[in-house]
């Protein structure tokens, strides 16, 4: 089947490729240089078994997936959920690679999984399967702070971040640099502030940064900036609650918001704190005052201005694709758009921030833990902040007259975003280019070819 068809059929990798062949047709690079940075490199399949708590043994089935060594370490993170097949995992590593490249992180993209449900297993349990799938890809060279580096995605979190970093500190005695193999650590493991909320924080800021295209806003009846905007958000974890937060913060309305359990909608908007709080105690349909639907697809067709699916891989296609009203969509997913929805919506002139670079805050922060762990010093605790005229970092507030390491993160995260943005936007209006995620693969593609063609083939 040919790779087209294959993406009619909601199939990721087919759809990542479909995107990638249609960007490549608009750069002059060699055909053979272009699958180069086209196809993933190694796909590890892992099968390992893990003793539940009632003494039964299952056999596990995991992944890891490095797309591309033009730079090292790779770069990607982990997933558990069940029915993920090597396809996905090959687009996700994929996505990584093209998301480094937009947002100047120096890594190659990668991408992990574990086929659980992790609700259906104990905390007990998923420390067992994690310390074991970590040392799978030890045994395998596929984790290191020089070779590859997991980060936390949907169903992980710090705590498994943490579970990682332990295990190799064990096995890898002598390492100096063992806490560098993982990002999303706790705080307390030399992980970042800043870095939990990271992607979400990055998806508001590349809505900041195309809604203050007045004539990209003018073209699709919006006014300017992100104050009075009305937002839904479908998927409430991690992405999702963090990019609503910030919108709300700077003045956004979110009139939407949906999970597995179904959708609700206020005109007037939630507090994304609070529904939080709600869900951890109770379901989300049962949310005071909300309008409640029980298909979380319903959230699609809401009133809104930005609609932000954040939640997993081809939420809107061609079936679903016409309930949709918003005039942006920021992807904080990766791959929530099929390319025949995105066609869809091109022609409705409906603006889509293509999930390569709306969600790279993730590994931008991701990037900047890493360089703590290997410098072995926190940000601000000496050097960067003398304010020096040379300095790469913003000169961040200070408190009790120390400048707060969670500053400079935040402020180098928004820098990151802004110039992307502009890269992107200024490749779409030179090349005349149908859509964003065109331009933003033109230019990861310029981007990592241009290595490959420095560089050579060895031998
Ligand atoms: P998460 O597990 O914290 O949250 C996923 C949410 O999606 C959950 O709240 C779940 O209830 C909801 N959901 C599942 N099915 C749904 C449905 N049918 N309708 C509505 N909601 C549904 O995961 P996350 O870390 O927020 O990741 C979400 C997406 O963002 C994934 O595509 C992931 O690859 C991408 N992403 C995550 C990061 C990161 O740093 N965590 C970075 C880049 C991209």
């Amino acid at each position: 089947m040919d790779v087209e068809r294959q993406a009619e059929n909601n199939d990721f990798l087919a759809n990542v490729q479909t995107a990638f062949d249609r960007a490549a047709a608009q750069t002059s690079h060699d055909p053979g240089r272009l699958a180069q940075v086209r196809d993933c490199n190694t796909v590890c399949s892992i099968r390992f078994p893990v003793n539940r708590d009632d003494g039964s043994t299952v056999v596990l089935k995991g992944y890891r997936a490095q797309h591309s060594y033009h730079r090292l370490p790779t770069k990607g993170g982990i997933r558990y959920a069940p029915g993920v097949g090597h396809r996905t995992i090959e687009a996700l590593a994929t996505l990584m690679t093209l998301k480094c490249a937009i947002v100047k992180v120096p890594f190659g993209g990668a991408k992990g999984a574990v086929c659980i449900d992790p609700d259906e297993f104990s905390e007990a349990e998923l420390e067992r399967v994690t310390r074991r799938y970590t040392t799978e890809l030890i045994r395998r060279n596929c984790i290191g702070p020089a070779v590859d580096v997991p980060a936390p995605d949907a169903g992980t979190g710090a705590r498994e971040m943490a579970w990682i970093a332990d295990t190799y500190k064990a096995m890898c005695p002598g390492d100096l640099n063992a806490l560098a193999c993982v990002t999303g650590k706790p705080l307390a493991m030399h992980g970042i502030p800043g870095r939990q909320e990271a992607t979400g924080r990055g998806v508001f800021h590349a809505i900041s940064e195309c809604t203050a295209v007045e004539e990209d806003m003018q073209a699709i009846g919006l006014s300017r900036g992100v104050a009075g905007k009305r937002v839904a958000v479908q998927g409430f974890g991690n992405v999702a609650y963090h990019a609503a937060v910030a919108l709300r913060d700077a003045g956004a309305i979110i009139v939407g918001i949906s999970a597995r359990d179904g959708a609700i909608f206020d005109d007037a908007g939630f507090d994304p704190v609070a529904v939080r709080a709600h869900r951890m105690e109770s379901n989300l349909l049962s949310y005071p005052r909300a309008q409640v639907f029980e298909d979380p697809d319903a959230l699609l067709g809401f009133d809104c201005d930005i609609l932000i699916p954040s939640a997993l891989e081809g939420a809107i296609h061609a079936g679903n694709v016409d309930q949709v009203r918003a005039r942006i969509i920021a992807e904080g997913a990766n791959g929530p758009t099929t390319v025949a929805a995105d066609d869809a919506l091109a022609a409705r002139n409906i603006i889509v921030l293509p999930d390569l670079y709306a969600n790279a805050g993730g590994v931008t922060v991701s990037y900047f833990e890493w360089l703590k762990n290997i410098q072995h010093v926190s940000f601000g605790r000496i050097g960067f902040h003398n304010g020096h005229p040379d300095s790469p970092w913003p000169t961040p507030p200070r408190e009790n007259g120390h400048p707060r390491e969670l500053e400079y993160v935040r402020d180098a995260l928004g820098d990151t975003m802004a110039r992307a943005y502009a890269e992107i936007r200024e490749v779409y209006a030179r090349k005349s280019l149908p859509d964003l995620r065109t331009a933003a693969f033109v230019l990861a593609i310029d981007k990592v070819s241009e290595i490959y063609d420095l560089q050579g083939i060895f031998p």
